[in-house]
């Protein structure tokens, strides 16, 4: 948290906070890591300033579900499908990886978000082959600074996968105490459990009750298509009675309308990854029919294996998609889409922050939440001139525009630069980590391993 006074001045303010609104040549105020004010001319003289001329000042990104630890074998299934991706990614290389490399998928996969204007991801974390491994995962989020909910995992490994008999893993009760006593901190605990059919209904029920006796937030993939596979998870939950508000539904591509009400009705959260469920096979990202039963959807990266790690290919996807299933079969009925820029906008971050449970803290510029603020550069070739702010972010920006991040306060990127990180020792460190992992599934080109020509 920094103690420093910070004012955030002449930036075109985009606070995704109703009842704060946007605000051309407006002011943010930072104190001790939260917000206190925002809005023209706070008068303000004492604090140190922050010129945003030519910037929208936004609240960060909040990606609701991001396997982190695949960081170092980035782009090896660029074009995979579902089942190919559980036969490679967890029923291999996940096994291949030493704690060092889960430390370094974490720290710069966070990193990596952070330089996209992530300031909070939820990390699901389902490579915790030992305790050193979760642990290793936790250093590398803590080390980049970066909000997150860490979402403890099981290993990796097909055992885990088919209606696996074996419970969460019990270590998460040395985590909680180790690392999670409070709830004050940039990181948080939540548990990243498996759906009924990945694993048996006792071992569900144990799950469930596990997460719940600790007190934290579960976070669950279901209804995504695998060949030969007939789950039915969210009918399995309600008949086992485990569904409620606590509960973050990542994908739900594949399941029936009844499962979908279910998941309304019970006041779950909703998090959606349209680009990997498109390519992979998941099925069709759910958007509409989650927000025809009320519930706003957040969205996710989930894996940088086949995915950019940025929000702005995630808001531009769900826009497309969903607005060409309102193609009719003929021109005498009007193409009429609902969904908007604005409405993509809000699930990459205020209902991100719902559906992870952190809206109190996050998702918006509004007093008393923590100063997770980004600064977006539009005085660029590709977003200028400036009309519709939301517009300009939804439509046109990308990583490059992302000039400053702070989080809590703090600047992690000033300038268009991460602070404080030697971004070529980090690449280094990844791509040492890739060919320790892929080299023993030969999975690692020839030429990755040569010493690079001087
Ligand atoms: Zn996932």
């Amino acid at each position: 948290m920094s103690s420093q006074r910070l004012l955030i001045r002449n930036g075109f303010v985009v606070s995704m906070d109703p009842s704060v609104g946007d605000i051309a040549r407006g002011e943010v105020l930072v104190e001790d890591g939260k917000i206190v004010d925002v809005g023209r001319d706070l008068g303000v003289s004492d604090a140190e300033q922050v010129d945003a001329t030519g910037m929208i000042v936004m609240p960060g990104f909040v990606d609701t579900h991001r396997h982190t630890w695949q960081t170092p074998v980035r782009g090896v299934l660029p074009s995979c499908t579902l089942d190919h991706y559980f036969a490679v990614m967890l029923g291999q290389v996940g096994g291949f990886y030493r704690p060092e490399d889960v430390y370094v998928g974490n720290w710069a996969g966070s990193l990596e978000a952070l330089n996209a204007g992530v300031t909070t991801l939820l990390d699901w974390s389902h490579i915790s082959n030992t305790p050193d491994h979760s642990d290793a995962a936790i250093q590398g989020l803590k080390e980049a600074g970066i909000r997150a909910v860490y979402a403890n995992g099981m290993p990796t490994g097909g055992e885990w996968w088919s209606f696996s008999e074996l419970n969460h893993p019990d270590d998460i009760r040395r985590i909680r105490d180790t690392y999670f006593s409070s709830d004050d901190g940039l990181l948080t605990l939540a548990m990243a459990a498996r759906q009924p059919g990945n694993s048996n209904f006792d071992v569900a029920k144990h799950d469930w009750a596990l997460a719940r006796e600790l007190g934290i937030p579960i976070s669950v993939h279901v209804g995504m298509r695998l060949h030969n596979l007939h789950y039915q998870p969210v009918k399995d939950m309600h008949d086992l009675d485990l569904m409620g508000p606590d509960i973050c539904y990542i994908h739900m591509t594949d399941l029936t309308d009844q499962e979908l009400d279910w998941i309304a009705e019970t006041g779950g959260k909703a998090s959606i990854a349209p680009y990997v469920e498109m390519l992979m096979g998941h099925g069709p990202p759910p958007i509409g029919k989650m927000l025809a039963r009320g519930v706003r959807p957040s969205l996710s990266i989930d894996v940088v294996s086949s995915v950019p790690g940025e929000m702005f290919t995630q808001m531009r996807t769900a826009l497309a998609y969903d607005r060409i299933l309102e193609f009719t079969d003929t021109p005498d009925v009007a193409f009429a889409p609902t969904l908007t820029h604005t409405d993509v906008l809000e699930f990459a971050t205020i209902d991100g922050a719902r559906s992870i449970m952190l809206d109190h803290k996050v998702g918006s510029l509004t007093p008393g939440k923590q100063a997770d603020i980004v600064l977006l550069q539009t005085d660029a070739i590709n977003t200028a001139p400036v009309l519709d702010p939301k517009g300009t972010i939804v439509t046109f920006a990308d990583t490059s525009n992302v000039d400053t991040v702070f989080v809590a306060g703090n600047a992690v990127k000033r300038g268009g630069e991460l602070v404080g990180v030697d971004v070529k020792s980090v690449i280094r460190k990844l791509e040492e980590s890739r060919n320790h992992i892929l080299s023993q599934g030969g999975l690692l080109p020839d030429w990755c391993a040569e010493p690079a020509a001087v």
